[in-house]
């Protein structure tokens, strides 16, 4: 079988495979595994993450954008501490350093504010998505010191996803298995797409602005 024939009969599987999370043991794990022992101390760019994704993931997330018009009307919410973000002001709203979902200005600046510190079976003792402490969940990847607080499985996943997780005796976390959070992570890409088209269009208006006062500069100097 040559290469484009396994991305095509993939890309078919992952489409039925994706329209409901039956399994807390999910099967997304086409992201490279990395043995994690820390956080990390910064967020890479955009442009970088975008780069590091297989293709099947970034073309999932194409397939699943969010239009810009919607993103425009929409309320956007921080995935964890839920309130209302100033999504259409850029730098307000950040991707969340290792899980890649929207994060508000806030919750980032804490995410990296003080010491990350582990208990004696080598977890974090904070949420790895707000940070915050609380009933955690633990990760059961081998080398994964993840733990994840039940309040932002809650928010983010539902009820019924999080008694699943609960009920699970060898949950993989949101890092190590981000199929669980593909669409927390796709309206990120959304959001990236809308302040992209921003960022085009107040270039465009600079443009403009500049043959206007040139236009003007020549009529000035013939009077
Ligand atoms: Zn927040
Ligand atoms: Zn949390
Ligand atoms: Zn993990």
């Amino acid at each position: 079988m040559d290469e484009s024939t396994s991305i095509t009969l993939n890309d078919t599987a992952m489409v039925v495979d994706l329209t409901k999370i039956d399994d807390c043991i999910d099967d997304f794990s086409y992201e490279p595994k990395k043995e994690k022992q820390e956080v990390p101390m910064y967020i890479i760019s955009d442009e970088e993450w975008l780069r590091s994704l297989p293709e099947k993931e970034r073309s999932w997330y194409r397939s699943n954008v969010t239009t810009i018009e919607e993103i425009e009307t929409r309320t956007i919410v921080c995935t964890a501490c839920f309130k209302q973000t100033n999504h259409k002001k850029l730098g307000e709203v950040s991707r969340h350093p290792t899980l890649n979902v929207p994060l508000c200005k806030n919750c980032k600046n804490f995410y990296f504010d003080g010491a990350w510190t582990k208990d004696e079976e080598g977890s974090f003792e904070f949420c790895g998505w707000c940070a915050q402490g609380g009933e955690l969940l633990l990760c059961a990847e081998k080398n994964c010191p993840n733990s994840f607080s039940s309040r932002c499985i809650k928010r983010n996943l539902g009820r019924s996803s999080l008694s699943q997780i609960e009920n699970c005796d060898d949950w993989k976390c949101f890092e190590c298995k981000p199929k669980q959070i593909r669409e927390q992570r796709a309206l990120y890409y959304s959001l990236h797409k809308y302040w992209q088209s921003i960022i085009t269009k107040e270039e465009e208006r600079k443009g403009r602005g500049q043959q206007l006062r040139l236009k003007g500069g020549r009529k000035k100097s013939e009077s």
